[in-house]
C-alpha cells in the first residue's frame, strides 16, 4: 500500500472547504469558487473511508447551493448569470468528484492485479522449487542406486573372501578396491549434481573421453560377463579439448552402456556392444550400439519416466539428455543398421581462444 502524500486528507480537505466557503462569502467568488472546492475533493480521495470523497463533494455542492441563499449576488447581477456561475461551480465539482472516483476505482482494480500476479508468482515458484526438488531426488535415486548396489555386492564378496583368510588375499584387496571406487563415485555424482543445482553450469574439467569410456567399460565389466555379451571398442584419436563434468559425463556414457547391456540380456544369437568414438573441428562425438531389442520411437525415450523395463525408473535417457544439452552438445538415438540401439552424443570441442 503506497503511503498518502497528506497526513490527514479528510480534514485538510473539511478545513479548505470552511475557508473556500467564508472566503466565497466575503468575496462573492461566483464560478470561482468550484476551483478551491475541486481542490478539496481531489484531496478527500486521498482520504479513507471511500465515501469521504463524495461527502465533501456533496458538501461543495451543498455550501454552493447555500451561498446563494444567504448571500444572493442578485443586487448586482443578473439572476440568470448567478445560477449559471453556481451551475458550472457544481457541475465542476460533480465532474472532478466523477473522474477522481473512477481512477479510484481502476488504481484500486490494478493493485488488486498487482497483488495477485505477485501471489501467482510465489506459486508458480514455490511449484518450481517443489518440482526441482522431485526431479534431483528422482535424480539422485536413479544415480546412486548403481554404485551403492554394487559396493554391497562386492562387500558381500570381500566378506565371503575374508573367511577364506589368506589364500584368497589378492582377490580381497581388489574386492575391496572396487568398493572404494564404486563409494568415491557416489561422492562424486552427487558433488556433480550439487554443482550442476547450485549453479546450473557443469563443471569445467577437461574431458578425455576415451579414458571416461574406459573407466565407465571397467565399472560394468561384471554386468557384461552376466550378460555373456562382447564389449568393442573403437576409440578414435581425440587432439580436440572438451570441458565439462567429468563424472556427469561418464554417467551418461555409463546409462548408455548400460542400456546397451540390458537390451542384451537375454537374448539369442550375437550380442555386441561397439562404442565408438570420434573427432571432427567442431565436436567430439561418442557412439554406444548394440545388436540388442532396437527402439520402436527414438523420441519417447527421453521424456521422464518412459519406461519398458519392469524395474526401470525411466529417467536415465532424461537426465543424460540434460547432461548433455547442459554441456552444449546433442544426444539422440537412432535405430543401428545391426537391429539394435545407436545412442549418440556430441560435446563441442573448446576453440584455441576458449580453452
Ligand atoms: P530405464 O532404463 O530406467 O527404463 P532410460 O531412460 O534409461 O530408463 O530408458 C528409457 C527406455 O528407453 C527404456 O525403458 C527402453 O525401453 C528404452 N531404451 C533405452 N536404451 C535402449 C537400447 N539400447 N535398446 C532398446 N531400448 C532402449
Amino acid at each position: 500500500m503506497r503511503r498518502p502524500l497528506i497526513a490527514h486528507p479528510l480534514a485538510v480537505s473539511l478545513v479548505l472547504v470552511a475557508v473556500v466557503f467564508v472566503v466565497d462569502l466575503g468575496l462573492q467568488l461566483g464560478v470561482a469558487s468550484a476551483i478551491p472546492y475541486t481542490f478539496a475533493v481531489l484531496i478527500a480521495l486521498h482520504a479513507r473511508p471511500a465515501w469521504a470523497a463524495p461527502a465533501v463533494a456533496g458538501l461543495c455542492g451543498v455550501l454552493t447551493i447555500v451561498k446563494l441563499e444567504i448571500s444572493p449576488d442578485r443586487g448586482t447581477t443578473e439572476m440568470w448569470k448567478v445560477l449559471a456561475n453556481r451551475g458550472l461551480a457544481l457541475f465542476s465539482i460533480g465532474t472532478t468528484t466523477l473522474l477522481g472516483l473512477l481512477r479510484r476505482r481502476a488504481e484500486t482494480n490494478r493493485e488488486l492485479a498487482e497483488e495477485r500476479a505477485r501471489e501467482h508468482q510465489a506459486a508458480l515458484a514455490h511449484m518450481g522449487r517443489l518440482s526441482m526438488l522431485g526431479q534431483v531426488t528422482a535424480n539422485l535415486a536413479h544415480e546412486l542406486n548403481q554404485p551403492l548396489a554394487a559396493i554391497s555386492l562386492q562387500a558381500d564378496v570381500a566378506v565371503r573372501l575374508a573367511v577364506l583368510g589368506e589364500p584368497v588375499r589378492p582377490e580381497l584387496s581388489a574386492t575391496l578396491g572396487a568398493v572404494a571406487e564404486q563409494a568415491a563415485r557416489a561422492a562424486g555424482i552427487l558433488k556433480g549434481i550439487r554443482r550442476m543445482a547450485g549453479r546450473a553450469h557443469p563443471g569445467q574439467d577437461l574431458i578425455d573421453l576415451n579414458d571416461a569410456v574406459r573407466v565407465v567399460v571397467r565399472l560394468l565389466d561384471w554386468k557384461v560377463r552376466r550378460a555373456d555379451a562382447q564389449v568393442e571398442l573403437r576409440l578414435g584419436e581425440l587432439a580436440g579439448q572438451t570441458f565439462g563434468d567429468r563424472i556427469l559425463i561418464e554417467q551418461v556414457i555409463f546409462n548408455l552402456f548400460q542400456n546397451a547391456i540390458e537390451a542384451l540380456t537375454g537374448r539369442e544369437g550375437v550380442k555386441i556392444v561397439t562404442i565408438v568414438t570420434t573427432e571432427t573441428a567442431e565436436a567430439q562425438t561418442l557412439s554406444v550400439r548394440d545388436t540388442g531389442s532396437g527402439l520402436a520411437d527414438t523420441e519417447k525415450l527421453f521424456e521422464p519416466f518412459f519406461t519398458t523395463k519392469a524395474d526401470g525408473m525411466g529417467l536415465g535417457l532424461a537426465i543424460s539428455r540434460t547432461i548433455i544439452e547442459a554441456h552444449g552438445g546433442r544426444l539422440w538415438a537412432t535405430p543401428a543398421k545391426s537391429g539394435g540401439a545407436e545412442f549418440s552424443f556430441t560435446l563441442p570441442v573448446a576453440r584455441p581462444e576458449e580453452s
